[in-house]
């Protein structure tokens, strides 16, 4: 009854390497680089202009949106690789929530390849990831946006800044609250570190960005913490 090692090796492979599309869950070929399989990678969709000048919400017919016209913001500009649907949706999911690590690394390379349509968005000095608390960090054993932002990083010659920007706050997401209220939520969510931001064109990495809420509390730390210019660039935009 003796099983040969290269079956073993293949079984062994399989426990070890999800391989699975992440959207429709059939099994991707042996040896396939993507997380989905080639019909669900067609399902990444793009954003398509035109989109909100400032926060990149599409469908606002290339000016600003109506929340961009009422709150002036410190983070200047939001854009993002993908429109949070579909196999966008089941990408996140695959390594927020089952540990697919190397699905980050890969949407972090499709942001790469993204970039190029937003030529708005300048060269960063640095990338920074939106940092998770200490506690969600210790649950997950990674932050996705630290992996967007190395894979990113790493195909654009740009560094990424890990440490000076830390979350203070454990804040549940709090879909049914409108900007305002989230933005009260968030208050002193997060802090950074002055000696290190000085100056900087920064450029925040997330993965999906909802409301911005998040993304404009992480600026305000920045700016107050002497950045020169805060953007951010999310892996999807969801509506
Ligand atoms: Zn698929
Ligand atoms: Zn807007």
């Amino acid at each position: 009854m003796g099983m040969d090692a290269a079956r073993l090796k293949g079984l062994l492979l399989d426990l070890l390497w999800p391989q699975t599309c992440a959207h429709c869950r059939r099994d991707l070929p042996r040896g396939w680089d993507d997380p989905l399989c080639a019909a669900c990678l067609l399902r990444l969709r793009p954003v398509d202009r035109p989109w909100c000048a400032r926060c990149g919400v599409p469908d606002s017919g290339g000016r600003l949106c109506a929340s961009c016209r009422a709150d002036a913001s410190a983070c200047r500009m939001i854009r993002a690789a993908s429109l949070y649907r579909e196999a966008s949706v089941s990408l996140i999911h695959a390594f927020k929530y089952r540990g697919r690590k190397s699905a980050a690394l890969w949407a972090g390379g499709y942001m790469a390849r993204a970039w190029a349509r937003c030529p708005e968005l300048g060269r960063p000095d640095v990338l920074i990831p939106v940092p998770l608390h200490r506690r969600r960090l210790a649950e997950r054993g990674y932050n996705q946006a630290e992996l967007l932002a190395q894979a990113l990083g790493q195909s654009a010659g740009l560094p990424v800044m890990e440490r000076g920007l830390a979350r203070l706050k454990n804040t549940k997401p709090q879909w049914a609250l409108g900007r305002k209220k989230r933005l009260e939520n968030l208050a002193g969510a997060f802090a950074a570190d002055a000696a290190l931001f000085r100056g900087l064109r920064v450029l925040l990495i997330d993965d999906v960005c909802t409301t911005g809420a998040s993304l404009e509390e992480c600026a305000r730390s920045l700016r107050r913490a002497g950045a020169r210019d805060v953007s951010a660039y999310a892996f999807a935009r969801e509506l």
